[in-house]
């Protein structure tokens, strides 16, 4: 059984017959096993998927029906559990989620229903096309050439790459529709998603057929074999088994192309014909970057793997320690700091979003101030600054204890929070406890003995005298949007020995507090000191100096803030008594 409901007609006998289309619990499975059998022709640019998949009820209430989806440009052909067919609708629905702008969704009637906590076992077939496609961009306006820079997805002759959910849903997956419209649509079905299936397996076997030379088939985050490989004149059949490998942060991406690799101790650089400097380029700057970010976040576990992508204009994505990119696009004077990002996740990884993100982020940075020093990576982050202080503005109007809860770093979805925020507060942390605290720290990071959102900031509090809980509190278990520092007041007095005292009390008006560097100004020079000031509260702190005072300046940028123009307090004159 088959049924499209284009028609009013066939979207009533739905609700009537079989479920109420709007009443699904579409995240009440979670998909806890994929075994899939991938059939690929890539001159007709198609996609055949046959396999079995393992459905799990996480919700409190029996499933008589699961919802499967796959991207609109796939068909369902047939659903069985053991050998039945099973009857299952098939409507198209519109998300954002996948690069068309919809899916196709399999509403399917289940031989009895699932109890809480029961599992059940799915054979399925599906098949289609995939093509270049960025509706669910053009749609909302934005230019073609940039969309498909963004959605550049597609089965074709010479070069495949499709990236898994978020992108193009040509595996199945069960979710509540993703509106790009609406800011943090796809990051939070997203990872929701992720969360439900931290713990799942997945199993590619894929064939692929096409003209020419045979390419290399596989998958991001698994190790794939060749097991058979025929051609017949200019026709080719590669046939590839994956290990199994785990879903949750990885998204599986398929990539089907003739590489020429290059193994380096510490980086595997796949690159495309015409393509070798570009990559040797890229693997001399990951092995002079190797050492900097081993020092910092340990020995790698695993080795960084680039792959590069045929269209230059293709924007980069990452995938763990995996980075596919246009390398030929590759500005040779990023390629280190691109490359540190992907070591630092070689050798570091953990479920947390603000621990596995924030710290390559954070490497980053550390690289940027080690080539090019201090200011460089205060200005660097800066960049980010922007990405999640407009957000956070907008919450200080209002704060709602929810939003403290939900964006907060422990729980946010949101990748300006868990990326560019959470590099801001690593490089906080760094210079309250010290870089060879932090170090310790992170290095005695054990991802099995991550049990929960305090792990980390104990292992830090552990390297230091210093109370950080406070920190903590207002910066990673809640949300505490920003702080709002301004220099009050600046007393100088003269001492006896002729030098000056100032006396700086500095206020903070936002709700998270951070210790800030405070710097006075005088003539021919400046000294700076580092103030904790807490949310809502005030410090002092005294400098002394050997000429009068001219300016005080509070934030050096490596706090960020919601409002820098009271910053600098000018001192007219001589002041000192
Ligand atoms: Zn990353």
């Amino acid at each position: 059984m088959k049924l499209r409901s284009f028609s009013l007609f066939f979207l009533c006998v739905l609700c009537a017959s079989v479920v109420n289309a709007f009443s699904l619990d579409r995240e009440a499975f979670t998909f806890t096993s994929y075994d899939l059998n991938v059939r690929v022709e890539s001159k007709q640019q198609r996609l055949g998927i046959r396999g079995k998949i393992t459905l799990r009820n996480d919700s409190v209430t029996p499933q008589k029906i699961a919802v499967l989806q796959i991207s609109s440009s796939l068909d369902w052909r047939s659903i069985k559990a053991g050998d039945q067919p099973l009857p299952f609708v098939a409507q198209p629905y519109t998300s954002d989620i996948d690069h068309t702008g919809a899916l196709s969704e399999a509403i399917v009637t289940l031989p009895e229903a699932v109890a809480p906590k029961g599992s059940v076992e799915l054979e399925i077939a599906y098949e289609g096309v995939i093509v270049l496609d960025a509706t669910r961009l053009t749609r909302l306006g934005t230019p073609e050439d940039v969309a498909h820079a963004s959605d550049w997805d597609q089965i074709n002759t010479t070069f495949t790459a499709i990236r898994g959910a978020g992108n193009v849903a040509w595996y199945p997956i069960a979710t509540d529709a993703v509106d790009l419209s609406e800011a943090n649509s796809l990051f939070d079905v997203l990872g929701r998603l992720k969360a439900r299936e931290s713990a799942s397996k997945m199993h590619f076997h894929i064939e692929e057929t096409g003209e020419g030379e045979p390419p290399q088939i596989f998958i991001s985050g698994a190790m794939c074999m060749v097991t058979m490989f025929e051609q017949m004149g200019l026709q080719h059949s590669v046939t590839t088994d994956c290990e199994p490998m785990p879903l949750g942060p990885i998204v599986p991406v398929l990539v089907i192309a003739s590489y020429a690799v290059m193994e380096r101790p510490d980086i595997t650089v796949r690159y495309l014909h015409g393509h070798d400097a570009a990559a040797t380029a890229y693997a001399d700057a990951a092995e002079q970057a190797a050492p900097f970010v081993m020092e910092w976040f340990g020995a790698l576990r695993k080795k960084a793997q680039t792959t590069d992508l045929a269209d230059p204009n293709a924007s980069p994505i990452e995938n763990g320690a995996l980075l596919l990119t246009p390398l030929a696009s590759v500005d040779p004077k990023l390629a280190g700091l691109m490359a540190t990002h992907q070591l630092a996740h070689a050798a570091f990884s953990s479920p947390r979003p603000w621990i596995n993100e924030g710290l390559p982020h954070f490497a980053q940075a550390l690289y940027v101030e080690q080539q090019k020093g201090r200011q460089a990576a205060l200005d660097y982050m800066g960049l980010h600054r922007s990405a999640f202080s407009a957000a956070d503005k907008e919450k200080q109007t209002a704060p709602r204890s929810e939003d403290e809860v939900d964006r907060s770093l422990i729980n946010t979805y949101d990748e300006a929070l868990y990326r560019s925020k959470a590099m801001c507060v690593w490089w906080m942390l760094r210079e309250m406890v010290g870089d060879d605290a932090l170090k310790k720290a992170i290095k005695s990071y054990r991802l099995e003995q991550d049990n929960g959102a305090s792990y980390m900031p104990r292992l830090i509090q552990a390297q230091t005298q210093k109370d950080l809980e406070w920190f903590f509190d207002d910066w990673v278990y809640r949300d505490r949007g920003l702080p709002d520092f301004k220099v009050e007041s600046a007393f100088p007095r003269k001492t006896m020995t002729d030098e000056y005292l100032v006396t700086v009390t500095v206020a903070n008006l936002g709700r998270a507090g951070a210790e800030v560097p405070v710097t006075v100004k005088f003539a021919g020079g400046e000294i700076t000191k580092r103030l904790e000031v807490r949310g809502n509260s005030k410090g002092v702190i005294r400098v002394e100096i050997s000429k009068p005072p001219k300016e005080i300046v509070v934030n050096d940028g490596s706090v960020p803030e919601s409002d820098t123009t009271n910053n600098t307090l000018k001192i007219e004159g001589d002041a000192a008594k």
